[in-house]
């Protein structure tokens, strides 16, 4: 299999925030089975639209060795796509670390990917508590699917953030709640609230960092981005 046909809906060089503590370029890729209301790449949940070769992607790469850490794929959801692992090989053979962000959609490339060695660090986006995902995601199998990648992820002993977006219409306070209880103390230090962006998502940095304050006897501190 090749990686030369895996859809690329985005290119960002240069990247501080998608891979914490790294300077890495991002690679978008088109194409999610969710649709979560608060999406913040919606143009990029349907497969087919603009793209740009992969072949581009390795070029930037050769240009910036040494300057860059890494590559994050992002999407849209990068396991989406069986090219993926051999798009990260690719990468790493040109001596990048790898990271990828994920909801979970795809556990079977997961899983693959992991077992690999072929990702050095995970953003992993927690919904809501798992029988409440299809609420979120409009998919009646999500919640099982992400639940068995987060396990998944869990046992491969790679390093991982876990990122939810606080979506008040389809996330309360007694939700949050208890997503921190499913969690539990294997998810210690890792959990991240992000603000949803788009109108209608409600709450603002203040009230997110109260939300984040009531989680720490769960799950230890809780960041705020
Ligand atoms: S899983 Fe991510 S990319 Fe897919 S619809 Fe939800 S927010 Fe958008």
């Amino acid at each position: 299999m090749s990686a030369a046909d895996i859809p690329v809906g985005g290119l960002a060089p240069f990247t501080t925030i998608d891979w914490p503590g790294r300077l890495a370029a991002a690679v978008f890729l088109r194409g999610c089975p969710w649709r979560c209301p608060y999406c913040h790449n919606a143009d990029l949940q349907r497969v087919a639209g603009p793209r740009q070769p992969f072949s581009e992607v390795l070029d930037l790469l050769e240009q910036r060795r040494g300057f860059l850490d890494g590559v994050v794929f992002s999407g849209g959801e990068p396991t989406m796509h069986r090219q993926l692992p051999v798009a990260l090989r690719q990468v790493r053979r040109l001596g990048f670390a790898t990271a990828l962000h994920t909801g979970g959609a795809y556990p079977e490339i997961l899983e693959q990917i992991l077992a690999a060695g072929l990702v050095d660090w995970v953003g992993f986006d927690v919904k809501a508590p798992f029988e409440h995902y299809q609420g979120v995601t409009g998919r009646a199998d999500s919640g099982a699917r992400a639940r068995r990648s987060l396990e998944l992820l869990q046992r491969s002993g790679v390093e991982y953030e876990l990122r939810t977006t606080v979506y008040r219409p389809l996330l309360g306070d007694e939700q949050l709640q208890q997503l921190a209880g499913q969690l539990g103390p294997a998810a210690a230090n890792r959990l991240v609230l992000q603000q949803a962006r788009e109108s209608g998502g409600g709450g603002d940095d203040a009230s997110l960092q109260q939300l984040a304050a009531r989680l720490v006897p769960l799950l230890g501190q809780v960041g705020v981005r």
